[in-house]
């Protein structure tokens, strides 16, 4: 395993990119408090106080930092400030620094796909944030996202080739673009069919509902960006981080109702940022099955 030493370029870049991404988080917050109440993201223009409705000094919203020299308090009512819009800073800034340093440095990938992989990022993190508090993924965030994903795959073939694609099971020789737009609507359906069906099965036979339309047409949207591959391997990764997070709520909490959506972007960050060796792996457990079976898969 051999590393790749940073240039002092890109170390400042990465910081640069952190603290982009916690400016964007900062507006993910908005979007999280903002979208299910049905208030615009543009108006009103200030962020305002969730409890007294004052509206926030410019000085007083810099993402992490404001929160610290506040002591988690507004300064108008002084009453607590969630621990969440920080977090959320935090959380959007260290994955953009993530994608940046594993697929911008590391495997370098060109930028197009870095500036994709941060808007799924941001789409997760707010779908994610809403189904937390709301139990819902709002459609103004998965359906979005399908039409990006598909207008990604069709500007950007980059996203479907290689052992990331949809080449496995078909056509190779194909103008670049439509295949990106093949590749993005597989995964779309593969996405989405693969917790349709569980939802189904788990309805059968459960008579309860574990996952939803809303868990659907998210894993839609993560395949529609980058493929099958990456759908079903989230797919296979989101009951760990269920579980890492589910079990000591359960033990300690009498709640079970429990968001899918958070686990299931989880699954997604991970796959998506670490793919290109994921993806091999599946890619090559697929041809040795395909081999044991006898068959022959692409
Ligand atoms: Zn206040």
């Amino acid at each position: 395993m051999h590393t790749i030493a940073m240039t002092t370029a890109q170390g400042s870049l990465l910081v640069v990119v952190f603290v982009f991404g916690c400016a964007v988080g900062s507006f993910l917050n908005v979007c999280i408090w903002r979208m299910p109440r049905g208030l615009g993201i543009n108006s009103p223009r200030r962020s305002f106080c969730p409890r007294c409705s004052t509206p926030i000094n410019w000085f007083d919203n810099i993402p992490v930092l404001s929160f610290i020299a506040l002591g988690g308090k507004c300064r108008a009512c002084g009453k607590g400030i969630s621990w969440r819009y920080p977090a959320v800073e935090l959380v959007t800034g260290l994955l953009f620094a993530l994608v940046y340093h594993r697929q911008g440095v590391q495997v370098q990938t060109e930028a197009g796909q870095l500036v994709i992989m941060m808007l799924l990022t941001a789409l997760l993190i707010v779908g994610s944030g809403i189904d937390i508090d709301w139990l819902i993924i709002p459609d103004e965030i998965s359906l979005f996202g399908i039409l990006g994903g598909l207008a990604a795959g069709l500007l950007l073939p980059g996203l479907h080739v290689g052992d990331m694609s949809y080449h496995t099971f078909g056509p190779s020789a194909m103008n670049p673009h439509l295949g990106g737009l093949l590749g993005a609507g597989i995964g779309m359906f593969v996405g989405g069919g693969i917790v349709l069906g569980c939802a189904l099965f788990g309805y059968l036979i459960f008579r309860k509902e574990a996952m939803g339309i809303g868990d659907a047409k998210l894993l839609g949207m993560v395949g529609a960006f980058f493929g099958w591959k990456v759908a079903l391997i989230t797919f296979f990764i989101s009951p760990f981080v269920g579980l890492l997070y589910g079990v000591p709520i359960l033990l300690t909490r009498d709640e079970h109702v429990m968001p899918y959506g958070p686990f299931l972007s989880v699954g997604a960050v991970v796959t998506m940022v670490f793919r290109s060796s994921l993806c091999g792996r599946l890619a090559g457990w697929i041809d040795s099955l395909a081999v044991v079976t006898g068959g022959t898969v692409g």
